[in-house]
């Protein structure tokens, strides 16, 4: 195998931050229309700031005020609502064909504004509170989130989020168009990957040469990125960016809480990950050029699921019949998966890449986690993503389908499942790496490549990651460091509770699947650590019920040796 082959799977946020009023007619409307059908809004963002602009100088002066400046701050966050759609819209756009700029452009103009408009309405929102005739609207529960967003923006940071957008939208063309030349070719990062005629030796030195490439070019960019960053978090008040990354995330646990887990996933389970090394190689082996064709699997897909909580029925037939998810194979796509939310049209897309292979149905269904999620319960995402519980959305139900493994992998369902674990175990650690990579780097007085590839590979071994192969220039090539920093964390938090899941699927299946239908169907404004204890799974940060998940992992890994032992008489 010539490398770990990692999934970006990633939740596309657009703006956490955002007033919303409450619609509950709206709850479960989703549109009739076609993906192909679906068009933008045709709202003028710069002329709907003007629109807030104005309608907060109105209230602020006592022009405007009860009702009648609700209505209209209400109109306001209706059009909110549409250009975010747009900006999603032009976002899947662009990741169809990245060759078009057009729709980059609106990308990264429409997420500049929808940050300003969104401060504007929360600004607005914060003043109509304190009238007490629209007492009804605003329960203190609104108001302390409506200060907390208010917290997190600020005119002056404007000039601030545009350099940033710039600094990742020069990231995100380097990711696409960067080439290296052999031999008269020129060859990007995907071909370099993705071509079958190379020898190890060919393969070895383009890799080598675009690896060096990208890790100078990213991390020019990055240097560039932690300081603007550092002083957005400064310009807002905030201690450190970490924690004002962490606040953006509506988290409820500090970067400090989130050291101390490091330290305790670290030594938990790192050695399980280094204990399955030979069998995840075994498993992969026994996989490799297996194929799984797109059409009957996904059906095989749908009926393990439905078999698994019922309610995913309904969102998985009106994704397939309304088209809203995109497998092509274009060379001019963008590589990876996403899910997204069209709020105008009350409708997810899933934004997948069908690889033939047997990562393919794992990354649907983690995929369709999110999609399902937003179909059923948009209320619940639209407002502030708490990315912790939205990651157990996708990451709990991938690991529960494993015990229907033999619907969709039929001979080869162990060997899938081998893996399933192995990416498991390896995604906690990876969230956690990756956490105290970045608050490493945004923590430094000052910064250099050489001490940024130096920290990653110390971290690398620490985790026990190294002896996969990790190129400790690879941090570069993690996309979320640029476009959503300390999100990786939220894999880590989230892979716990999931495993936690897988554990009690074997034991009881019905009780693992009750707990995630409540995760599933949590209400607005939950936080991650009160959910898992409302639900009765163990809370990461408290070490001794994430030993016991680890005790039991070991076990369950340990009888699975034996029974493969015991098949093979040799301990394959
Ligand atoms: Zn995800």
């Amino acid at each position: 195998m010539k490398r770990l082959a990692s999934l970006i799977m990633i939740l596309l946020l657009l703006t956490g931050c955002a007033y919303k009023k409450p619609e509950p007619d709206k709850a479960t409307f989703h549109t009739d229309r076609m993906f192909f059908e679906l068009t933008e809004s045709g709202e003028d963002a710069e002329l709907e700031i003007a629109r807030a602009r104005e309608l907060l100088f109105r209230i602020e002066r006592g022009e405007l005020n009860g009702e009648r400046a609700q209505a209209a701050l209400d109109a306001r966050a209706e059009a909110y609502e549409k250009l975010n759609s747009d900006a999603a819209f032009a976002y899947v756009r662009y990741c169809l064909d990245v060759t078009n700029g057009e729709n980059k452009q609106r990308y990264d103009a429409l997420f500049v504004s929808l940050n300003m408009l969104g401060s504007l309405l929360v600004d607005a929102a914060l003043l109509l509170s304190k009238e007490p005739s629209l007492a009804d609207r605003y329960d203190a529960e609104t108001v302390e989130q409506l200060r907390r967003q208010d917290a997190l923006n600020d005119p002056a940071i404007e000039p601030l989020l545009k350099r940033e957008r710039t600094l990742v939208g020069q990231y995100e063309a380097l990711s696409e168009s960067l080439t290296v030349e052999q031999n008269g070719r020129r060859w990007t990062g995907d071909m370099i990957l993705s071509d079958p005629t190379l020898t190890d030796e060919e393969f070895e030195m383009l890799y080598e040469s675009y690896m060096t490439l990208f890790n100078a070019e990213a991390g020019r960019i990055f240097l560039e990125l932690v300081p603007v960053r550092n002083a957005i978090a400064s310009a807002l008040g905030f201690g450190s960016y970490a924690e004002y990354a962490y606040a953006c995330y509506d988290r409820d646990y500090t970067p400090d809480d989130a050291a101390a887990l490091s330290e305790t996933v670290r030594e938990m389970f790192a050695p399980l990950l280094s204990g399955m090394c030979g069998e995840f190689y075994a498993a992969a082996a026994r996989l490799y050029g297996a194929v799984f064709e797109q059409g009957p699997t996904m059906e095989r897909i749908r009926e393990a699921i439905v078999a698994l909580v019922p309610e995913l029925a309904e969102p998985w037939d009106y994704m397939v019949k309304h088209q809203m998810y995109d497998f092509g194979s274009d060379p001019k796509r963008m590589p990876g998966c996403f899910t997204t939310y069209f709020a105008s049209y009350g409708t997810p897309f899933l934004f997948g890449e069908w690889t033939n292979g047997f990562d393919a149905p794992q990354a649907v269904i983690h995929e369709f986690g999110h999609f399902a999620a937003y179909w059923l319960n948009a209320a619940a995402l639209q407002n502030g993503v708490v990315l912790d519980l939205a990651e157990i959305d996708s990451q709990g139900l991938e690991l529960m389908s494993v015990l229907l493994y033999n619907s969709v992998y039929g001979d080869l369902s162990d060997a899938a499942e081998t893996t399933e674990l192995f990416y498991a175990l390896y995604t906690l650690l990876d969230g956690c790496l990756e956490d105290e990579f970045q608050r490493f780097a945004y923590g430094q007085k000052s910064l250099t490549l050489d001490a940024l590839n130096d920290e990653y590979e110390r971290l690398s071994a620490a985790y026990g990651l190294d002896t996969f192969g990790i190129d400790p220039r690879s941090w570069t090539q993690i996309p979320h460091t640029f476009q959503q920093p300390f999100y990786y964390v939220s894999y880590a938090t989230s892979m716990t509770a999931a495993l936690g899941l897988y554990l009690l699927c074997r034991e009881d299946k019905d009780t693992a699947v009750r707990i995630y239908r409540s995760i599933l169907m949590r209400p607005e404004n939950t936080c991650f650590r009160q959910t898992l204890r409302s639900v009765g799974l163990a809370d990461p940060f408290d070490a001794e019920r994430l030993l016991e998940t680890a005790k039991k992992l070991t076990a369950l890994l340990q009888n699975r040796r034996n029974e493969g032992a015991d098949e093979t008489g040799n301990g394959r």
